[in-house]
């Protein structure tokens, strides 16, 4: 079965990307118009790729901060309609 490409919006700019194509467009909408969190010089952030355990057409990128807990991002995905399940 072949899995259709899905499109996301980046929250940054904008504009909508496949799952590949999000990771090289984060790569210099980062730069361009970066987040609050890192242009703190004392913390350090983190890209995070989220993605189902078969192959599907759901993903999501995250970026947070190293001090992140995963409890504190299993209640972002919850709040944004994942079921996150640690292995
Ligand atoms: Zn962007």
């Amino acid at each position: 079965m072949t899995i259709k490409a899905t499109k996301g919006a980046c929250t940054l700019c904008g504009k909508e990307y496949t799952r590949s194509g999000m990771s090289k467009h984060l790569a210099s909408c980062l730069t361009k118009l970066p987040a609050e969190s890192i242009i703190d010089d004392e913390h350090v952030s983190l890209h995070l790729l989220v993605t189902t355990r078969y192959p599907s057409g759901y993903w999501l990128h995250l970026h947070t901060d190293e001090l992140a807990t995963f409890k504190k991002l299993d209640r972002f995905c919850a709040n944004s309609g994942w079921n996150a399940t640690a292995i």
